[in-house]
């Protein structure tokens, strides 16, 4: 395999000022990383500071009602509400010990830059967070959070003055204070080696379901192990360590946005082409002239054209499957987990419960374990804007 590759999908597609920080980087992955003292803190922050192993919990209502067994991986009972912690959390630390004190990160919806923010406060580290200027306004409750916990945040007014701006943005800023300045990627995508680096601090969600469930269930495996899918971070971080587990189904699931023929999707895997964006080889909602589709879905998170590379090539070897949920199928989801087990998931989240209860009939008396990425509190708003 080459390089930086998951077979035909990767890379580094970026202009060659952004290599020496890249460099710098995976020299780091191979030194500091696996040394004990990285180790050894990042373990005891994530069990003293996020409240590592989150619990798995079996749903016995829902389960009832469905006619199988659904159990949740707690990724919502972390601090800060998601899995997006164990991310932001071990890239601090890497770049705390290469030296860096600052963590430079881009935010659409700003749940990343909240939990880069509070990595960074932890680490006593200063967070400088881009943001299209019309996301600041949008998304008023998050940039007074992360005000509060110390952050700057730079209002990007350049272009559509959203998500896309500011990652464009972020990037330049890296170039000029690499010296002192991590780029703290957000998703399992990007350019070599931040798929890898992400899947690395999101595999533990596997390495602990996959022990708690056996532990649970007599030594056996479950049926099936599901994950929403936007950037991927939650999705290869359950799946990682179920992979090579033959006889478990894996399935991812993408945002079919209304589901209206025709609308905007997020679901490059399931409706896109082969393509380059963000510095990687991958599957992307573009016209046929190379032109990036404006994405939609009602889960903030999910919203995003593109895919993290290993999840194009696990799709195109067939060793998991992708499919699609529509935003009124994860509401619906949304409210049945709410009302029947007392646990409100996240937008993202829903789109994974969701894929039990629409294929509840394939499902029937099979062990299903659904990744729930985070909790829904956040997503409050936007419900009440549509019931
Ligand atoms: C950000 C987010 C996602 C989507 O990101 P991935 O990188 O695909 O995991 C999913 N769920 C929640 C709760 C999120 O905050």
């Amino acid at each position: 395999m080459k390089k930086g590759y998951f077979g035909d999908f990767g890379g580094q597609f970026i202009p060659e000022l952004l290599m020496p920080p890249l460099i710098e980087l995976e020299e780091a992955m191979k030194t500091i990383l696996p040394s004990e003292e990285f180790q050894t803190r990042f373990t005891n922050m994530l069990k003293e500071n996020v409240g590592r192993p989150s619990a798995i919990t079996y749903c016995p209502n829902l389960s009832k009602d469905l006619g199988l067994d659904l159990w949740l991986k707690r990724e919502d009972l972390n601090h800060s509400g998601a899995h997006k912690i164990n991310n932001t959390l071990g890239q601090g630390l890497l770049a705390k010990m290469m030296g860096k004190d600052v963590l430079l990160a881009e935010t659409g919806a700003g749940m990343h830059g909240v939990a880069t923010t509070v990595a960074a406060a932890m680490l006593d580290m200063k967070a400088v967070i881009y943001m299209g200027a019309t996301d600041v306004v949008r998304q008023a409750p998050n940039v007074g959070r992360m005000r509060l916990m110390g952050a700057e945040i730079v209002a990007v007014e350049s272009g559509t003055k959203t998500l896309k701006d500011a990652i464009n943005a972020a990037l330049r800023r890296w170039l000029s204070d690499q010296e002192t300045t991590h780029y703290c990627f957000g998703t399992a995508a990007g350019p070599h080696p931040f798929p890898t680096l992400v899947r690395e601090f999101q595999q533990i969600i596997s390495k602990e379901a996959r022990e708690q469930f056996m532990a649970r269930n007599e030594g056996k495996l479950p049926d099936v192990v599901v994950a929403c899918v936007g950037g991927g971070s939650n999705a290869i971080g359950m799946f990682h360590n179920f992979v090579p587990d033959e006889s478990v189904r894996i399935v991812g699931v993408e945002a079919a946005g209304t589901g209206e023929p025709g609308c905007y999707s997020s679901a490059p895997i399931d409706h896109g082409t082969d393509g380059v964006l963000h510095g990687m080889m991958t599957k992307l909602l573009q016209t046929k002239d190379g032109q990036i589709e404006p994405s939609h879905s009602i889960a903030p998170g999910l919203d995003y054209p593109g895919v993290g590379p290993e999840h194009a090539h696990l799709d195109a070897i067939g060793r998991v499957d992708y499919t699609t949920i529509n935003d009124s199928q994860a509401i619906n989801a949304f409210k049945v987990l709410s009302r029947r087990e007392g646990i409100i998931p996240a937008l993202e989240s829903s789109h994974a419960v969701a894929y039990a209860i629409e294929n509840r009939e394939q499902l029937q008396g099979k062990s299903v374990l659904v990744c729930l990425s985070g909790r829904g509190d956040k997503d409050l708003g936007i419900l009440d804007q549509i019931l």
